[in-house]
């Protein structure tokens, strides 16, 4: 039978949506074409049945999940739907009625989902929920998959989190942190390699979280330079306080690209401790200014959260100055939005007016696109190496190791997709939007 997946949400769903890929077409299933694809091709050829992977960082996520659900139902009413995936884990009551939604497979069964397919469609199937305690689960779904049509590979190196922000409901919905040993990846790696991909983002749910026996995230890094030879690593995200001496000393490796993304969520001492965040900002501060003394000309994003419960008019003012003093290139700002199961949605007594939160966000949102067009200036000019993309993302064809999505308008690139490039900057191109908009022009060199 034919099957189509969808995934929501982060770089570890869409791993996570390679293994269940590979599970199912080792069980006879056949994998089918993309969802638009599958839109126009014949009414044969539709799949018959959609495995929707979900996210639930936000109870919007939950929600795209079921208009999804809704939507394919209406396309095809003979359709069978699997919602599996982190929603399916922590907003289980949102499918459990919902007609559209035939199997549920939370993340703590998502390794069982094919045998489980098989069960429903031989109608022995008792019940459409398959849910435990996700605490109690070790396995690690390592063997994930590849996305061929990519140019760089997403490879999770760990998954879980043992934090409870109290703002975030993953840890409820991936349960501990768990780490794939150095060995499985060093493999992982090679195999990447003899495919063809330059580039891999070491990702989880919190690397910084990284530990196989005695080993951290930095002696896993230290063992892929030395016993592997892609030409570019990248790690998706660090928390201040991750940022170690010793780790950044492994980034005098020019194949470990000069990119950094920041989790800071704040930089105001006060609200950071009602986040349960593990640092200050102090720390803030240092890891940036390290970076910065360090990695020359270093990328670096950092997420933040604005209109966070207990954050005054005071904290934010504090975390908007720091910000504005300190070297970054751009942020990712996110309004706070209560996310139900979380101690800051269920317990805080207070709260900031939606439209303040809005305010704040885009008070930031402005300091960083003004950063992000200074940083984007000062790049110009320079000759940087850039990957040329299979699929060419919002328009950008190549990515520097820096970071820097650059267009190549007077180049032929079909010949050099998946290879690095020699890139002269030329300019910076700004289109006035947020700082998710500039780009850099170039010419091959
Ligand atoms: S570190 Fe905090 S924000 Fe990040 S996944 Fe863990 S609990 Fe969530």
């Amino acid at each position: 039978m034919k099957y189509q997946t969808h995934t929501f949400g982060c770089k570890v769903n869409t791993y996570d949506t390679g293994l269940i890929q590979k599970n199912l077409s080792n069980q006879g299933f056949v994998h089918t074409k993309s969802h638009q694809e599958s839109l126009n091709s014949e009414v044969a050829d539709q799949p018959r049945i959609h495995v929707l992977n979900t996210c639930a960082v936000t109870a919007e996520a939950t929600k795209e999940a079921v208009k999804m659900i809704r939507k394919l139902k209406a396309q095809d009413p003979f359709c069978t739907i699997v919602v599996t995936g982190c929603a399916a884990q922590v907003d289980t009551d949102q499918f459990e009625n919902l007609p559209g939604a035939d199997l549920v497979v939370a993340n703590s069964h998502k390794s069982l989902l094919p045998g489980l397919l098989n069960d429903y469609f031989k109608g022995t199937l008792k019940h459409k929920i398959f849910k435990s305690n996700i605490f109690k689960k070790e396995d690690l779904e390592q063997e994930g998959g590849i996305e061929s049509s990519h140019t760089r590979s997403f490879l999770k190196i760990q998954d879980g989190c043992n934090s409870f922000c109290s703002f975030c409901i993953i840890p409820y919905a991936r349960g501990k942190s768990r780490s794939i040993s150095i060995l499985d990846l060093v493999k992982k790696v090679n195999e990447l390699q003899s495919l063809g991909h330059q580039e891999v983002v070491l990702t989880g749910v919190h690397i910084g979280d990284y530990e196989d026996g005695q080993n951290k995230i930095e002696d896993l890094v230290e063992t892929l330079l030395l016993q592997t030879s892609v030409p570019r690593f990248r790690l998706s995200s660090l928390e201040p306080i991750e940022v170690s001496d010793r780790l950044l000393e492994l980034y005098q490796d020019s194949r470990m690209c000069p990119h950094f993304h920041m989790s800071i969520q704040s930089a105001n001492t006060d609200v950071l401790f009602q986040m349960k965040r593990k640092y200050t900002q102090t720390e803030v501060r240092d890891s940036l200014l390290k970076i910065d003394k360090k990695i020359k000309n270093a990328f670096i994003g950092m997420d933040v959260i604005a209109g966070f419960p207990t954050e005054t008019e005071d904290q934010f003012a504090d975390t908007y100055l720091t910000l504005a003093t300190l070297p970054w290139t751009r942020l990712h700002v996110f309004p706070y939005s209560e996310r139900k199961g979380t101690r800051a949605a269920d317990a805080m007594k207070v709260s900031v007016p939606y439209h303040e939160r809005k305010q704040r966000a885009q008070r930031l949102r402005e300091l960083s696109a003004n950063r992000y067009q200074e940083r984007g200036q000062a790049q110009v000019d320079q000759i940087q190496k850039a990957l040329v993309l299979k699929n060419s993302a919002k328009g950008s064809q190549a990515l520097t190791r820096h970071y820097w999505p650059v267009r190549l308008p007077n180049s032929n690139l079909e010949e050099l997709k998946g290879k690095e490039i020699n890139v002269k900057l030329d300019r910076f191109v700004w289109s006035g939007g947020s700082s998710q908009d500039g780009y850099l022009e170039g010419s091959l060199i």
